[in-house]
């Protein structure tokens, strides 16, 4: 993150700080506190011992395959499972008993639909809001926040698979969240549904919300994290701003494309190899040079260095 990013967030921070105090000092920060977080399903330790902590304003990027035990830190931290041990608070408030004062403040995007497809999108926003008690809600606003606002009073039944998502991301929002847990919440859309879904996670950040984003994505992780937690086998393996992660474990390297007879090819040089240089130097004398570019190691990269796997599967 940048000098004047940090400054942004940090002022964000001392605002949240501020209203605490006028509010009686109830929230601590930061939003989101996890230490030595487990949880079994019968035999099999899905998560093992997580600690982590996401502040006023901050997108905690939660990136792994399948399987790694992101939803299931989810479900503990919004009260779905009680977890095996641990403790965790969220906006100062212990997770794992029904609370709903907590319940008012924090926003949940999973990936199962539980929409109503007989009604339409404004009464299944009002519904979701008088179930909770949210007495604030403003649900046209929410809709049009997502871009859904002329297909308000239609019946659900006949959206899109996008446009339900972007339904469910309408409804985290409705009660403008200080926390929001968001479970994969651009899986499977087309890359336009998607970008409209990231602007409203950035804005909402902006806005000053804590934010959990679970993904398998790396591109989505490292576009919109202001840190990363990497989550392998129930535990996290690193946990840091993309940036510092890729100078700690990346490599960098440069491509080189050249004339090749008809064709062009490619060659990779790893940057912080003995020779590589006199390499370089060789290449980028030759007359069959057509472009040079360096490359930052990916998030993915960095994590198969990690754990010895890939995030998809
Ligand atoms: P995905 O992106 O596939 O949802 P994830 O990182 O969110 O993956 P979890 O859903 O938390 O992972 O699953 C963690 C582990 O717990 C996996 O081994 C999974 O098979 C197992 N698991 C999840 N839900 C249940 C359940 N209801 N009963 C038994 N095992 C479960």
């Amino acid at each position: 993150m940048t000098a004047v990013g940090i400054a942004a967030k940090m002022a964000i921070r001392r605002v949240f700080a501020e209203q605490d105090l006028r509010e009686g000092g109830a929230m601590t920060l930061p939003a989101v506190k996890v230490q030595g977080l487990s949880y079994w399903y019968g035999n099999l330790q899905a998560v093992k011992g997580v600690d982590f902590e996401i502040f006023p304003g901050e997108i905690l990027g939660f990136l792994g395959p399948n399987g790694a035990g992101k939803s299931t830190t989810i479900r503990m931290l919004t009260g779905l499972l009680t977890p095996r041990s641990g403790k965790a608070q969220v906006l100062g408030r212990d997770i794992g008993r029904d609370d709903p004062q907590l319940r008012a403040q924090i926003g949940v995007c999973f990936e199962e639909k539980n929409l109503y497809l007989e009604m339409s999108a404004l009464e299944n926003l009002d519904f979701f809001a008088s179930l909770f008690g949210i007495r604030n809600a403003d649900s046209l606003e929410s809709l049009r926040r997502v871009g859904l606002a002329d297909r308000a009073r239609d019946r659900v039944g006949s959206y899109s698979k996008g446009m339900r998502q972007r339904l469910m991301i309408a409804r985290a929002l409705i009660n403008r969240p200080k926390v929001l847990f968001l479970d994969e919440p651009t899986a499977g859309l087309d890359p336009v549904t998607a970008a409209a879904i990231r602007r409203t996670i950035k804005e909402e950040a902006e806005r000053g919300a804590a934010i959990l984003l679970a993904t398998h994505n790396m591109h989505e992780a490292d576009e919109l994290s202001d840190r990363v937690a990497f989550i392998n086998e129930g535990r996290i393996v690193a946990l840091d701003t993309a940036e510092s992660l890729k100078l700690k474990y990346g490599k960098r390297s440069v491509r080189v494309r050249l004339r090749d007879g008809d064709g062009v090819r490619e060659e990779h040089i790893p940057l912080d190899d003995a020779g590589s240089s006199a390499r370089l130097a060789e290449l980028a004398a030759s007359p069959n040079l057509l472009t040079i570019h360096t490359e930052e190691a990916t998030l993915e990269a960095i994590f198969i260095r990690l754990t010895g796997r890939g995030l998809e599967g």
